[in-house]
């Protein structure tokens, strides 16, 4: 039996890093730390898939002719998806999109990306969650609900984490949570502002005015309170080192970018009276990385259309969603992802009707309907590499378990050769 200490977790954005794992026969008998997810992950493994084409098991080569096949005879193609693989085979898969002359997108299109917009509007003043977890004494959770979404954030970084200048944990911070429900989060907070619908722009233009000391007209903003949104000032202004950590609530509600913005602007406003870092609360364990591989790569960070034969950028015209929606792309890759299942009707219906390619551990809603299902050994269990975490400190996943297929990244290069030779036959 080998025992594995310090192993990455990858199934979210927190990246834990403290679990050890029990391998015997080349399986995974037995793990420590962790969460109910994160167990879940390594103890049940996916089911044994095969190559498929068509509906009918085909070998790994024959699957791989295929997909370089289909992708090489599109007018028009779509790499989709990243987030859940290394950066290893994220930057494999830029490569390829190059190839191809293809769109190239990740999930975080249907995510963090206006977050992503207004970091490219504004920059940000962040920090690692090691600093969060040393010196924050003010946490402020904008539209996410890491309790059941990040279920080791609080113990391993946030709010219960001790560190040098939080030596009492829960006792020496001060938690405001904004959401539109009462959330398991929110119910933990000290401050709970609970928003209406798509109001958090203007609750957190309030906030800001408020934390500048303001007056202002009027006795609820957004359906807070204006008692609620001083108190929250008043602690937000009080912090030795505070964070704001926001999420889909905020980045996918009314406003999109320009919540972002105005939360970016208030971390920047508080700057001027304490220390306050942002960080986005990436939900898939290398989404962080999806960004930072197509940035080193392309110089964009998603939406990124090669059909020019050089990157261009344009979010709500290369985005998945978008191109499908549209029903410009004639045939997708998919990698680690299953849109099918997540995407709205319009955009999966189109990806249903269009020939499709996936490689992915999983054999998902969206592998079922691909003509091309090529299975994959899974990131940080059966197949090494690097993922980034939420505040986008790289991590290395491990091999554990040795599987019967490639990695992604392999998967994709071989696609890549393939495309190549179709181009030049
Ligand atoms: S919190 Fe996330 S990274 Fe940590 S063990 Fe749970 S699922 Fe894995």
């Amino acid at each position: 039996m080998a025992a594995y200490e310090g192993v990455v977790c990858s199934f979210c954005g927190s990246l834990c890093d403290d679990i050890t794992v029990q391998v015997e026969n080349n399986a995974i008998v037995s793990m420590t730390g962790g969460c109910a997810i994160g167990r879940n992950r390594f103890m049940s493994p996916p089911e044994a898939n095969v190559p498929l084409v068509r509906g009918c098991e085909t070998s790994l080569q024959e699957a791989v002719d295929a997909a370089a096949r289909i992708l090489s005879s599109a007018r028009y193609p779509l790499v989709y998806g990243l987030s859940s693989t290394t950066t290893e085979a994220q930057a494999a898969a830029v490569r390829l999109a190059e190839t191809l002359g293809a769109s190239i997108d990740s999930t975080s299109s249907v995510c963090h990306g206006p977050g992503t917009v207004a970091r490219q509007m504004l920059g940000i003043p962040t920090c690692t969650l090691g600093e969060v977890r040393n010196r924050a004494d003010v946490v402020l959770f904008w539209g996410c609900n890491p309790v059941e979404a990040h279920p080791r954030h609080f113990s391993r970084y946030s709010v219960q984490a001790r560190g040098w200048k939080t030596p009492d944990g829960r006792r020496n911070r001060t938690v405001i949570a904004v959401d539109v429900r009462k959330t398991l989060t929110a119910k933990t907070a000290d401050i709970f502002l609970q928003v209406e619908p798509n109001s958090d722009f203007e609750v957190l233009t309030a906030l800001r005015a408020l934390t500048n000391g303001a007056s202002l007209e009027g006795d609820t903003f957004g359906g807070v309170p204006r008692s609620q949104l001083a108190q929250a000032a008043e602690a937000l202004r009080g912090a030795k080192y505070g964070v704001i950590l926001f999420g889909m609530g905020l980045t996918m509600s009314s406003g999109c970018q320009h919540n972002v913005y105005q939360a970016l602007m208030l971390a920047r406003d508080l700057n001027d009276y304490t220390a306050f870092a942002v960080i986005p609360m990436r939900g898939h364990g290398n989404v962080a990385g999806a960004e930072a591989v197509m940035t080193w790569l392309t110089g964009y960070p998603f939406a990124v259309n090669f059909s020019r034969g050089y990157p261009r950028y344009s979010p709500g015209e290369f985005s998945a969603v978008d191109l499908l929606a549209r029903g410009e792309a004639d045939a997708a890759l998919v990698v680690a992802s299953d849109p099918a299942a997540t995407f709205p009707a319009v955009a999966a219906a189109r990806l249903r009707q269009i020939p499709m390619v996936v490689v992915d551990p999983q054999f998902s809603t969206t592998a079922q309907v691909a003509q091309v299902y090529i299975p994959s050994a899974t990131a940080g269990i059966a197949a090494g590499g690097t993922a980034y975490r939420m505040d986008g400190v790289p991590l290395p996943l491990r091999r554990l378990v040795d599987s019967e297929y490639p990695s992604d990244q392999r998967i994709l290069n071989l696609i890549e050769q393939g495309v190549r030779e179709c181009f030049t036959s």
